[in-house]
């Protein structure tokens, strides 16, 4: 293994080893580490940061908006409970990094993302290092997307001000939603919220996150 992935996945095994009492775990499934492991992340940051492309912060990519940090990445996979059977919804496709990593684990991933050009040029990205599991749409990530739902599993990478109940409607009885919620700028709450197989949801509050803010129109 190349040694700055490495170095991340000691990076993210510390700050999950850190974080144990509040995200109830000591550490990440193996499969989850492993997705991790082989994706290349230097291939989905633009030419100016790809030297931190394996540091486990955050990273800008264009559009005011950014990848995701390692550790983040990592834990919502983990706490999405992905199986290789699985049909898994992404709102905020963004750099396509964390799409990627869905991409390994689960057997189809369907992206939504607001901003055009960032869902087209993930696509190219995705495309070329060939992924293909993958269904993209440009839209609005408040409305899910109904037309191949219900979804094993549903994974938000941008903070909305409250759950959107479309996404709940959308998850399968058993599924799981991971989404922070919160208002932009202020520290929010990386929500879990299970469904049971009554359909009756259970909303757990994970960790205190910082997300972009989950837009209503690509104008704002
Ligand atoms: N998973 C991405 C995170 C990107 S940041 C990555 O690791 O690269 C969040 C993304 O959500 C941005 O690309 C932003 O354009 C997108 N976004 C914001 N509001 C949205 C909305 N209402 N619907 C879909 N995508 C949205």
């Amino acid at each position: 293994m190349n040694k700055d992935i490495k170095r991340m996945l000691e990076d993210i095994e510390a700050e999950v080893r850190f974080t144990r009492d509040m995200i109830g775990r000591q550490r990440l499934g193996p499969e989850v580490m492993e997705a991790m492991a082989k994706v290349p992340r230097d291939k989905f940051v633009p030419d100016g940061v790809k030297a931190f492309a394996y540091d486990n912060g955050p990273l800008s990519i264009g559009h005011s908006q950014t990848i995701s940090q390692p550790y983040i990445v990592a834990l919502m996979t983990d706490l999405l409970q992905p199986k290789a059977d699985h049909k898994v919804l992404e709102i905020g496709t963004g750099s396509g990094y964390q799409t990627a990593v869905l991409s390994q684990l689960v057997d189809r991933v369907y992206t939504v993302e607001l901003e055009a050009a960032l869902s087209e040029s993930a696509r190219q990205h995705l495309e070329e290092l060939g992924y293909d599991n993958i269904e993209f749409r440009v839209g609005n990530g408040y409305e899910g997307w109904p037309e191949h739902a219900p979804y094993d599993g549903i994974l938000v990478t941008a903070a909305a001000p409250f759950i959107p109940e479309p996404l709940i409607e959308q998850l399968k009885p058993g599924g799981h939603l991971v989404i922070p919620v919160g208002e932009p700028h202020l520290p929010q709450n990386l929500m879990l919220v299970t469904k049971d197989q009554q359909g009756k949801t259970r909303i757990e509050e994970i960790l205190a996150v910082a997300f972009v803010p989950l837009r209503q129109n690509a104008g704002d």
